[in-house]
Formats: C-alpha cells, structure tokens, sequence
C-alpha cells in the first residue's frame, strides 16, 4: 500500500521508540541542465539501508522497493527541485522504523518504510565559516564492534550531546577518535573525513564509521586526480603533517576543515584558498552530480517521469 502524508500514528509500546528498530539513509536529487531530476548513487544508498537493517534484526527493504520509493517522493515533489544553476538540491530521506507493538525485547512484527524530501543549500550554514573540529577522547559515538557502521537512528542519538556542546563552544562538529584506543581518528557527527599529505589522499579505515557514498567519491575522484588513495588507519600523531583536511558527505558534500583542536592544541590546515585538493574534489563532485561534467561512473540516475 502507498500512502501519502507528513505524520505516522504509532502505538506508544511501539518497538522503534523503546528498543530503537529505527535506521534511515540520506541522498540528493539535482536538476540537470535538460530539465530532467536525476537522484546520486542511489543503488549505493539501497546497498547501506540493506546492511542497517539486518544489523538490527529489522526486515531488509528491497532495492527495487527502496528506489521505487525515492523516484515516487520526487516526482511526486518534483516542483521543489531547486533549478538547476541555483546551487541547491532536493534531499531524500528514506526511513524504516519497527511499528509492533511490543514490551517484550524482540524485534519488531511489521516496519513502516517511508520516504519524504526537502530542498536544501548546503548543511554547514553559511559556507565560508570555517570548520573547525573539536575532538573528544571523553565521547564515544559507536564501538567498534556495534552498529556504528550502519545507519542507526541510535547513533546519532549518541552524538548530540557532543554537537550540541561543540556548537556552544565556537566549534563546528566533534571529531571521534576510534573507542578502543583513541589513537585513531574515526569521523564527525555527521561526515567522513579525509587528509592530504602531498600527493597522498588519505581516507581513516575503520569498523565503527559509517561507510559513506562521497566518501568512496572522493577516493575515486583522487584517483582520476592522479593522487595515491590510502585506506588506512590515522594515528592522530600524522594530525600536523597534513597539507589538508575534508570532510564528505552527502548533506555537506566536500568541504575543507580548518582546523582541529587535539587536547586544547588548534591545528590549523588553512582555509578554502589554501586547500586546492579538497576545493578541486569539491568542484568535479559538484560538476557531475549537476549533470554537467561526463558521469564516466554512472552515478547519476535519472528520475523516471520528470
Ligand atoms: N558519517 C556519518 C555518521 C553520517 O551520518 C554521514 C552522512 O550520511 C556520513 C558519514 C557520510 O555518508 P554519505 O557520504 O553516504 O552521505
């Protein structure tokens, strides 16, 4: 059944508000010059709700399912589609929740899969701000061998705390280090993170990030670069020999950091001039998913119908 509507009517023992059954995705529909609404790597956003369902025992929503959702909100929203030029792009938010009614700890008998939109700029308001991270060795976000890795509800859950209290203190998102050692670095809140030493980009590895879609971008996009791509794990100490620092993902696309604060010492990598990779980076994401550079990838996907 296809339903329509902002707002869900749930029972109050219903297992997504106590045992947290709840896991959701995040991608982009952008107009393209011929008009048409093309939606980024959505196969690859199919692929990750997949894997966060299973990891918490909820039931997988097939691919076909999960893209035949998203095309349908954005037809269906297609006049919210910033035009194409503007800078803007329609984000999609697929979501899946366990709706039972349970008290008893046990996965959830049924799951509602819904899926709205909203036209967005760009996530760090006011681009230009410098981003600057603060990293909290006090904090964990996921563990290594928990669900930090897929899209859980729950993980953001975990790191507001920590972003409510960076913001209050002039910084921008937490940095996490790895929860075991704290010697590695992990991610922010909400976006990967990548380095730049020379002609090295470097991309942190490790089992409780989320696995993001611009993440594999930009080591694809460093590759045709002609740059080394290197997935491995970052020591903090490698911190000051960076030439440059990004974050990735899909609400705040490819964007310089500033700096990074390390027990109460600011590193500082510059700012957007002083960060040719990541701008570069930055600007052939942008080209393709706006339909106008070649998608030599196939990572554009075009709407049915619009
Ligand atoms: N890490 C976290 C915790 C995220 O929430 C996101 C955003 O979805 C990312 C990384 C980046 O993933 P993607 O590039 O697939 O948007």
């Amino acid at each position: 059944m296809v339903t329509s509507g902002a707002d869900v009517t749930l029972p109050l023992a219903a297992v997504c508000l106590h045992y947290g059954q709840a896991i959701f995705e995040g991608l982009k529909g952008f107009e393209h010059p011929d008009g048409t609404v093309h939606v980024f790597r959505p196969r690859d956003n199919a692929g990750r709700f997949r894997r966060s369902a299973l990891k918490l025992a909820m039931e997988p929503v097939p691919e076909e399912l999960f893209l035949e959702g998203v095309f349908l909100a954005v037809r269906n929203n297609r006049r919210f589609v910033p035009e194409c030029g503007a800078g803007g792009s329609l984000y999609i938010r697929p979501v899946e929740i366990g709706v039972s009614a349970e008290l008893g700890l046990k996965p959830s008998r049924e799951y509602l899969f819904a899926v709205f939109v909203v036209p967005v700029g760009s996530y760090f308001a006011g681009r230009g701000v410098p981003v600057r991270l603060l990293v909290r060795e006090d904090l964990d976000r996921a563990a290594p061998q928990g669900i930090g890795d897929v899209k859980a509800a729950a993980n953001y859950a975990a790191s507001l705390r920590g972003t409510v209290d960076a913001k209050a203190r002039g910084y921008t998102e937490v940095l996490y280090t790895d929860a075991r050692t704290k010697r590695f670095l992990d991610e922010s809140g909400a976006s990967n993170l990548f380095a730049v030493r020379g002609a090295t980009l470097i991309t942190p590895a490790s089992p409780s990030i989320l696995p993001g879609i611009t993440r594999l971008c930009v080591q694809q996009l460093a590759r045709d670069m002609g740059l080394l791509v290197e997935d491995r794990p970052v020591s903090v100490d490698e911190l000051p020999s960076f030439d440059e620092v990004g974050l990735s993902g899909t609400a705040a696309g490819i964007i310089p950091v500033h700096s990074i604060t390390y027990r109460e010492e600011e590193i500082v990598f510059g700012d957007r001039a002083a960060a040719p990779i990541t701008t570069r980076l930055s600007a052939m994401l942008t080209a393709i998913q706006r339909g106008e550079a070649a998608d030599a990838y196939g990572w554009c996907e075009a709407v049915p119908g619009t």
